[in-house]
């Protein structure tokens, strides 16, 4: 059996006339001899009436601390309400497709609500269907404990859905399909001369999702690249071949390899914090990051000197940080509005002369770098968020993003 993925995002079956674009998909992968199963995202984007950030809204109206548990009840209806009427769709266009919740598509998780993570999947449910030559339509996004709790899988998780099936079900590939025809040098909704990327290798495309390029999420890029699946990002909205994520370098067919490129693409996250703390003591660096720990706030952005300590967290926990370190005793200073800026390439370790284009194309815009970091495959700065989208556009202009 020859099973291909296929995952919609929200603004994919946003409307009547997109799903039928949604069809036209699926009955290309028929014609191909390909068995789809599909898995669907809630419709639309926040303002749409059951886009995810709408039942939030709705359920947060009542009570701003709705309960994890009850939050997720709440999400898992956004994808239910989708993969019902994409099903109905297919029916309605003479093919037999078959609404499957997370759980009755055998998707088990841990208890970690809004963040959990799949435990297993039980394939028979779905091979049994494709068996039968229908074709399932999963709700993305959610799965179901052990004791039969509804879950999610953290924002974006349909893309998660979709890689954790196509590993399951052995699929020859997993097709993200969204708005934009591919993986981006930048989010073209702040760099208008973006380019796509026609392959990116696992490793740089798991970096830019974890840097904040939301495209797709990085837990479905690992999740594919453990099974050595091929992932091909594309647009519901035309027919470009989109970005084929693979570890095949196109160096090995003689051209430029990807995992050779400088820089790939620069991505931001917005709504950090920086949190700088005065110490007078040389275990406090240990014990500021530990009660960091102990109160469940990840950091980033880590740097240690002498006599002080800085480091970022999000911006909504920032005041939870600070006043935590404060009742220790440490004196905190709390810098709100920041973004973190990177730029990503797999082939930028031990170049020379890296950092030095990085913090030249922002210091000749007079862009304030607040902290820098660094790894084999990246760089980040953390600037002012006023200051980011002239940071992201220096950086892919200096770059040369846009003639990659
Ligand atoms: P979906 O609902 O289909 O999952 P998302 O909104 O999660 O769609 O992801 C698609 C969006 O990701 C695009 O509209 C684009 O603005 C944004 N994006 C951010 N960074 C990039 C990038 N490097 N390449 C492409 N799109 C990006
Ligand atoms: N609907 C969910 C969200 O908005 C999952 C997804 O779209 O991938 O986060
Ligand atoms: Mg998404």
């Amino acid at each position: 059996m020859r099973i291909i993925v296929q995952k919609f995002g929200g603004t994919s079956v946003a409307s009547p006339e997109v799903r039928q674009l949604v069809v036209k998909k699926i009955q290309k992968a028929k014609e191909q001899d390909l068995q789809p199963v599909v898995v669907v995202s809630a419709m639309g984007r926040k303002g749409d009436s059951y886009a995810t950030d709408t039942l939030i809204g709705l359920v947060r109206s009542a009570n701003k601390h709705t309960a994890a548990r009850e939050l997720d009840q709440v999400m898992c209806c956004g994808e239910m309400i989708s993969a019902a009427v994409m099903t109905a769709t297919l029916q309605e266009r003479g093919i037999e497709a078959v609404m499957l919740t997370g759980g009755q598509a055998g998707i088990i998780t841990d208890a970690n609500f809004n963040h959990a993570r799949i435990l297993k999947i039980d394939s028979a449910p779905i091979l049994r269907l494709l068996k039968n030559g229908k074709t399932p339509v999963v709700c993305g996004f959610q799965g179901v404990t052990a004791d039969g709790e509804l879950t999610t899988l953290g924002r974006g998780g349909s893309d998660t859905t979709a890689s954790a099936l196509g590993g399951a079900l052995n699929a020859e590939m997993i097709e993200i399909y969204t708005d934009v025809a591919g993986i981006m040098t930048a989010d073209p909704r702040l760099v208008s001369n973006a380019k796509i990327l026609d392959c990116i290798s696992y490793g740089e495309v798991c970096q830019l999702a974890h840097q904040g390029a939301k495209v797709i999420h990085p837990r479905a890029v690992e999740i594919a690249m453990q099974k050595n699946i091929p992932l091909v990002v594309k647009s519901t909205f035309c027919d470009e071949p989109g970005t084929l994520i693979t570890n095949v370098s196109k160096g090995d067919s003689g051209g430029t390899s990807v995992t050779d490129r400088i820089a790939t693409g620069v991505t931001y996250l917005a709504n950090i914090a920086q949190i700088k703390v005065s110490t007078h003591h040389t275990d406090a660096s240990y014990k500021v990051f530990k009660t960091m720990a102990a109160s469940n706030i990840s950091v980033d952005l880590i740097n240690v000197h002498p006599g002080q300590i800085m480091f970022t967290v999000a911006e909504e926990l920032a005041d939870k940080a600070a006043e935590t370190l404060r009742a220790l005793g440490y004196e905190v200073e709390t810098l709100y509005d920041c973004a973190k800026v990177s730029v990503v390439g797999g082939g930028m370790r031990e170049v020379p002369g890296v950092m030095a284009s990085f913090v030249e194309a922002l210091s000749l815009n007079d862009i304030q770098i607040l902290q820098t970091v660094d790894s084999h495959t990246s760089i980040s700065v953390l600037v002012k968020k006023s200051e980011m989208q002239k940071s992201v556009t220096a950086l892919h202009e200096k770059f040369s993003l846009a003639a990659i």
